[in-house]
C-alpha cells in the first residue's frame, strides 16, 4: 500500500510521522473521509471544501491548493489500483515542541490513505440498527464546534464507548440542553407524517456531505423537508429514523433505547432514499482512470 505523505507517495512502512507532530500530541489537525465507487469519487469537491473550511476554523493554513489536493487524492488512488475505496485525508499542525503553541509548528503534515472500504454488515441495511442515547453530551458549539472535522474526536469516542457498552453500534449524542445533535460518526434524520426532519447543524453537528445529498434527494422526490430542533422523544415517536454518513451511506434505525421504531422494520421513505442514494453514487463524482 502506498501513502501520500507531504508531497510523496511512500510505502506504508515508510509512512511515519514524528512523535512531536501536534496532530498526535494534541489532536491539532483536521481530516476528511471520502469514498470512491467504481472509479468515481463521490462529492470530492464538497469534501475538499469542508477540509479547507475546517482548517480555516482552526487557523491552519494548508500548504497546497485545493486543485493540488484533488490531484494528490487521485494519484494516491491510482498508485494503489483502487476503484472502490475509502479515502482518508489528514492535515495536522505539523511538528512542534511539547508546548501547545501552534506557531512552533512551521510546516503542516499532509497525508492521504486510500484503502479498501470495509462495509457494514448487510443485515444493518435490511433489518435496521439498534442504537442508544449516549450518556456523553455533544461538545458545546462555543467550546469546540462539532462543525469542525478536527482530529480531536474524543467527545465522539466517549459516546462510542457508551454505545459499545450497551451492545450497539451507534449512539445519539444530545446537546447540553437535551436536543438531538447527531450520532458519533453519522448525522440523524427522522420522518414524521411524511416530512423528513433533521436537526440544524448549528445545534452541534457536522455538516455531513451525505446529509446534504439526502436533503437534495428528498427535495427532488417531492418529500417535504424541515430542519428543526428535536428531542429524543420525537425520535421515539417518529415513523422512520435513519443515519447518514460517508461510510454508512443511509442506514435505517429500528430501535432506540430498546424502543421499536417504525414497527421494527426499515420504513418506506428510508428505503426509497437508500435506492436513490445508491444510484447517485453510480452516476456522479470525479472520474479517474487506473
Ligand atoms: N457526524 C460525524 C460526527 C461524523 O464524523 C461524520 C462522518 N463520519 C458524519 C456526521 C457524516 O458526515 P459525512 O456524510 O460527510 O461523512
Amino acid at each position: 500500500m502506498r501513502i501520500y505523505l507531504n508531497g510523496k507517495l511512500v510505502d506504508k512502512d515508510k509512512a511515519v510521522i514524528s512523535v512531536f507532530d501536534h496532530g498526535l500530541l494534541y489532536g491539532d489537525g483536521v481530516f476528511e473521509g471520502i469514498r470512491s465507487y467504481d472509479s468515481l469519487i463521490f462529492k470530492l469537491e464538497e469534501h475538499i471544501d469542508r477540509l479547507y473550511r475546517s482548517a480555516e476554523a482552526i487557523e491552519l493554513n494548508i500548504p497546497m491548493t485545493k486543485a493540488d489536493m484533488t490531484k494528490a487524492v487521485i494519484e494516491t488512488l491510482k498508485s494503489n489500483g483502487l476503484k472502490d475505496a475509502y479515502i482518508r485525508l489528514v492535515v495536522t499542525r505539523g511538528v512542534g515542541d511539547l508546548g501547545l503553541d501552534p506557531r512552533k509548528c512551521k510546516v503542516p503534515t499532509v497525508f492521504i490513505i486510500t484503502d479498501k472500504i470495509s462495509l457494514y454488515p448487510k443485515e444493518f441495511y435490511r433489518d435496521g440498527l439498534a442504537i442508544i442515547t449516549a450518556k456523553t453530551k455533544r461538545n458545546l458549539t462555543a467550546a469546540l464546534n462539532p462543525k469542525i472535522k478536527s482530529l480531536n474526536y474524543l467527545n465522539n469516542i466517549l459516546a462510542k464507548i457508551d454505545a459499545i457498552k450497551a451492545g450497539t453500534e451507534e449512539a445519539i449524542m444530545l446537546t447540553y440542553d437535551d436536543y438531538v445533535a447527531e450520532c458519533t460518526g453519522d448525522n440523524i434524520f427522522m420522518i414524521f407524517a411524511g416530512t423528513l426532519i433533521t436537526p440544524p447543524t448549528d445545534v452541534g453537528a457536522l455538516e455531513g456531505i451525505t446529509r446534504d445529498a439526502v436533503i437534495g434527494l428528498a427535495k427532488d422526490a417531492g418529500i417535504s423537508f424541515e430542519e428543526k430542533m428535536i428531542k429524543i422523544e420525537d425520535l421515539y415517536n417518529a415513523d422512520e429514523v435513519f443515519l447518514t454518513g460517508t461510510a454508512a451511506e443511509i442506514i435505517p434505525v429500528t430501535m432506540i433505547d430498546k424502543r421499536r421504531i417504525s414497527g421494527g422494520r426499515p420504513g418506506e421513505i428510508t428505503r426509497r432514499l437508500m435506492e436513490e442514494f445508491k444510484s447517485i453514487t453510480k452516476t456522479s463524482g470525479v472520474k479517474y482512470e487506473l
